[in-house]
């Protein structure tokens, strides 16, 4: 069986984070090890407020995980501080080493606030198998202007692998045009996965991608093959939300 460590946020209009991303790996047929990193109070328009957890309530969360049965993959989403991710960082070394990493750098909610600052991120990229930003965190997180051209993106991503990314995948979804293309930059190439533009707005889509990319890559999955699936279960379940 597959099972993920989720370390991330509450969000208690069950929109995004943990909620979401449990919902995910049980429908894909994985379990879950959640550890929370900070409990936020959110409704689907605006974020009020944020708690985060101890960093040293978060490392015992993850060494009581990989103690209790074997981790295949991880999912990282919030993480509240730079002390959090230092953390995270260390634990994750010494409890689940060798174990596949997606990292969701949710920097903003789109309920609104800012959930993750820059200096959270830099101490896990180095552990990053595959991080997941979409255009705007991509351009942010490089230092370059936002731009969807393959040129400009390639860029991007192999900047975000110099910070220590393995690879990196950013997202088109919130793009324009009539098609949403999702970038692979990995050992050296480029792989555009191409889907119809679905209508925008729906919440924790990112969650969504990065928690399937985590189950599919901790069942055994290449990079390409994890994109592949995981972008097809996100545009299906849009979808599905939609029609509903
Ligand atoms: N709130 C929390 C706690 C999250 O973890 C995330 C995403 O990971 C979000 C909000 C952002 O979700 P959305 O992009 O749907 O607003």
């Amino acid at each position: 069986m597959t099972r993920v460590l989720i370390i991330a946020g509450t969000d208690s209009s069950g929109g995004a984070g943990l909620t979401r991303d449990t919902a995910t790996a049980t429908a894909l047929g994985c379990t879950v090890a959640p550890v929370v990193t900070a409990v936020t109070v959110q409704t689907h328009k605006q974020l009020h407020d944020i708690t985060p957890i101890p960093p040293e309530v978060i490392s015992a969360q993850i060494r009581a995980a990989a103690e209790s049965e074997r981790i295949s993959a991880v999912k990282l989403g919030m993480i509240g501080s730079a002390q959090a991710a230092q953390e995270i960082a260390d634990a994750l070394g010494r409890f689940c080493p060798d174990t596949p990493v997606v990292f969701d750098p949710v920097l903003r909610s789109s309920s609104g606030g800012v959930l993750m600052k820059d200096e959270a991120l830099m101490p896990l990229l180095e552990m990053t198998t595959l991080l997941t930003p979409n255009l705007a965190e991509a351009a942010h997180l490089s230092g370059r202007a936002e731009s969807s051209r393959p040129v400009d993106l390639a860029r991007q991503g192999e900047r975000l692998q110099r910070l220590g990314a393995q690879a990196v995948l950013i997202k088109g979804g919130h793009g324009s045009g009539g098609t949403s293309v999702d970038h692979l930059f990995a050992d050296g190439h480029m792989t555009r996965f191409e889907r119809p533009r679905l209508p925008q707005g729906h919440r924790g889509t990112g969650c969504t991608l990065a928690t399937a990319l985590a189950c599919a890559l901790g069942a055994g999955a290449s990079l390409v093959e994890a994109c592949q699936q995981a972008g097809d279960h996100v545009h299906k379940w849009i979808k599905s939300a939609v029609a509903a």
